[in-house]
């Protein structure tokens, strides 16, 4: 027979029927930690290493730009909940400082680029405008000494409220993403302790992933010809590419993608472009296309395709993640710059 209980009887055995169902103990230790990422790429990573035992956020996404990034409300909010922010360093996120104030974030930040050698910004913002030398053994440093400019005074016409600043792109050599990595696993581990051993030996299993990924890229560069391994791009994002790899990045922008070339440092491009014969051009997909453009028209230089710079592909595509992304960049490349 059914009775139908009380009122009083529904709210004492309802509210004891939720606590048991909805939070006993080990679903509470259960829940995810909640985690922001700054940028497409760290989500990922942050994925990747968290598994299902975090839920991620992340702030600039697919094919966003982070350097000119405009934070929004929805942005706020999901800091305030977060109990882990994931930045990059190096000064990438300019506007992150402010939006974490703004929104009352309590958690712990980590920075994965941590432990990572930089880049001057000065030593490529010369790269960057027309005095293009790559550090990548291909020789042709158009008679600068890199580290005496570097230290110097030297004038960078307009961009000065960037000297002594950091090349921010250092998840582009895989041996950095390693130590990104690292610091991730590390972060989750000690925000969640309950998963710290789980984290742990994801961020391992990760770390070994990029780093048999490194040997296959630094194998696939090695097999092309040095004077081929050049590439006009959008922007400089491929300093650390460059170093890690052998291969000279000129890019139409500096290392921001604030930055538009003016029409002489464009002119130095096309003839740099034409004088050495660089065999490829390519454009990003955070980034018009147009200058890119413009370069292998007025050069005769092939469109080798879309390198991933600063963010990932959407969901779906062979981009959409940081292996994926720089195995699409590897592939591209030795594509375009095979003799
Ligand atoms: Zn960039």
């Amino acid at each position: 027979m059914i009775r139908f209980p009380s009122r009083r009887a529904v709210l004492r055995h309802g509210l004891a029927a939720l606590l048991l169902a909805a939070v006993p103990l080990a679903q509470a230790a259960a829940a995810p930690l909640k985690v922001v990422a700054s940028f497409s790429i760290l989500g990922d990573m942050v994925r990747q290493i968290g598994g299902a035992d975090v839920s991620v956020d992340t702030l600039v996404g697919p094919d966003g730009d982070a350097h000119t990034y405009e934070p929004t409300t929805a942005d706020a909010r999901k800091l305030a909940q977060a109990q882990l922010l994931v930045v990059n360093g190096l000064q990438f996120e300019a506007w992150l400082p402010r939006l974490v104030r703004a929104s009352g974030f309590k958690g712990r930040t980590v920075t994965a680029s941590d432990g990572v050698t930089p880049r001057r910004f000065d030593e490529a913002q010369e790269a960057g405008h027309g005095h293009h030398h790559g550090h990548d053994g291909g020789g042709d440093h158009d008679g600068h000494g890199g580290d005496a400019h570097a230290q110097g005074g030297h004038d960078h016409g307009g961009h000065d409220e960037h000297d002594g600043g950091l090349d921010p792109h250092a998840w582009q050599n895989l041996a950095n993403g390693v130590i990104y990595a690292r610091n991730i696993a590390e972060a989750l581990a000690q925000a969640d302790p309950a998963h710290a051993e789980t984290y742990r030996s994801r961020g391992l299993a990760y770390a070994a992933r990029l780093q048999a990924l490194d040997g296959k890229v630094r194998a696939a560069f090695s097999a092309i010809p040095a004077e081929r391994r050049r590439v006009v791009t959008s922007h400089d994002a491929f300093g650390y590419f460059g170093e890690a790899y052998g291969v000279q990045f000129l890019p139409v922008a500096g290392m921001s993608t604030e930055a538009e070339p003016s029409a002489s440092e464009l002119a130095a491009l096309v003839a740099q472009v034409r004088r050495e014969g660089v065999p490829a051009v390519f454009v990003e997909n955070i980034q018009s296309p147009k200058l890119v453009e413009q370069v292998a028209r007025e050069t005769g230089a092939k469109v080798g395709g879309t390198l991933y710079s600063d963010a990932l592909a959407q969901p779906g595509q062979p981009a959409d993640n940081y292996v994926g992304m720089f195995e699409w960049n590897l592939r591209q490349l030795t594509e375009a710059l095979r003799p």
